[in-house]
């Protein structure tokens, strides 16, 4: 089905689903535009966990006992959920993580600490957030290995002739953004992927902004790794995932040591349990994995081409409206599938974190700071900018109320 084709999403339906969308301030009700930081959670999957606390609440690893039977069962079944979801070959291949960040941390410590060596090349982008770009950085600090910087170009797409050229037999690891937190870019993983096995180096993306509210299939991407957050995506907080290709995992060195994730331990030494056991020590986070579980049920519910469309559609609105007041410098490409349901701006005269506070004024909740994205917002020459992220229950309504809250920030400051 082509984008063009697909049925609208109901958003007012969707909305009941979310009683924190009816919470008022001052008497006026919440606009959340700052999904792209955490999105909201919708009943089905507070349901679920807490339908797993009243009824199957208990420790994993298959205890003998009926309650903990079911607990392993439930968060067995999440990983296979997963996996399904974003087409891996299955669980063996989705490690639960916290979050994105120890997704990433997972692997450079794993692979990169091991690894790396002094004249090895970590090519990440300009736009990484800095969950990889710190965590590459200090695993090449420690291990003598170079970091080098896609370009971004004017337009806040990569230069992929830049890429080309940085990507080369030197290059150990190519670690990119699926989709900008900043800048909003979608970027050409599957080409950066290629490129990188040509060279004989791995591949990382980071989708956390990506899986959340578009159709991701990680073996049309052929990457070797692949991290998303649970808590952007409808899911709940303290939940992340690793996806990696299973052969590479095997070989792989555990991050994080502990029970659950061995398979015979003496005195002197341990051997390791099966993935993904084997990257998961200690008690993981179930209730979290039985919520992301149902999330993913819902999300797919309502249809990820579907998702995807709403939100280029209001990225897009957000745009030409912002791009009409004439004083506003947006961020990134324009409207259309180059770009993600998000917007970051500043307008002239007004200091973001000024901007979001009378924002917030009108109960229209944005994110105003570098995103996480420092060395970005250096080469665009600001020190922060403002950001409004889009989701599922958000309407153009909204994207007018955030707008119409600029007149009161140029009245006040200029
Ligand atoms: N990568 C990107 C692109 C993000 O937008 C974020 C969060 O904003 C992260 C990584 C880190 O995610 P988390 O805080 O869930 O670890």
């Amino acid at each position: 089905m082509s984008q063009q084709n697909l049925e609208a999403l109901d958003v007012e339906s969707i909305r009941e689903e979310f009683p924190i969308l009816e919470r008022e301030f001052d008497g006026q009700q919440v606009v959340y535009l700052d999904n792209a930081a955490t999105t909201q959670t919708p009943d089905a999957v507070v349901d679920a966990m807490s339908d797993y606390y009243r009824e199957s609440n208990a420790n994993v690893h298959r205890g003998i006992h009926h309650l903990s039977q079911e607990a392993s069962i439930l968060y067995e079944e999440a990983h296979d959920r997963v996996a399904e979801f974003i087409n891996a070959d299955g669980r063996e291949e989705i490690i639960f993580t916290k979050n994105t960040t120890e997704s990433e941390n997972l692997l450079a410590y794993s692979w990169g600490l091991n690894e790396l060596e002094p004249g090895d090349r970590v090519v990440l982008t300009e736009m990484e957030h800095h969950a990889s770009l710190v965590t590459w950085q200090q695993i090449a600090h420690q291990t003598g290995a170079d970091v080098e910087y896609i370009r971004v170009d004017d337009t806040g797409r990569l230069d992929m002739d830049h890429a080309r050229e940085l990507i080369d037999d030197d290059a150990a690891i190519v670690s990119a953004v699926h989709v900008s937190n900043t800048l909003g870019t979608v970027n050409p993983v599957s080409e950066l992927t290629d490129l990188a096995h040509e060279h004989g180096a791995l591949s990382f993306i980071d989708g956390a902004q990506a899986v959340p509210n578009r159709p991701v299939d990680v073996e049309e991407i052929d990457a070797d790794f692949y991290a998303f957050s649970g808590h952007k995506m409808a899911g709940p907080t303290g939940i992340g995932v690793l996806y990696g290709k299973q052969e590479l995992l095997e070989e792989l060195q555990p991050y994080l040591y502990g029970g659950g994730m061995i398979r015979k331990v003496t005195f002197e030494d341990s051997t390791w349990g099966d993935l993904p056991w084997k990257f998961e020590p200690g008690t993981p986070p179930i209730a979290e994995a039985v919520g992301l579980h149902a999330a993913i049920d819902w999300l797919e519910d309502i249809g990820m081409d579907r998702i995807r469309a709403h939100e280029e559609e209001l990225a897009a609105y957000a745009y030409d409206r912002l791009e009409a007041e004439g004083d506003v410098e947006i961020y990134g490409p324009e409207g259309g599938p180059d770009r993600g349901g998000l917007v970051s701006f500043n307008i002239d005269g007004v200091h973001a974190h000024d901007l979001a506070s009378i924002m917030n004024d009108h109960t229209v909740a944005v994110r105003a700071g570098d995103h996480c994205t420092q060395p970005l917002h250096d080469k665009l020459g600001v020190a922060a900018s403002t950001r409004a992220s889009f989701y599922v229950y958000n309407t153009r309504e909204e994207v007018d109320k955030m707008v119409a809250a600029l007149d009161d920030a140029r009245q006040l400051f200029s």
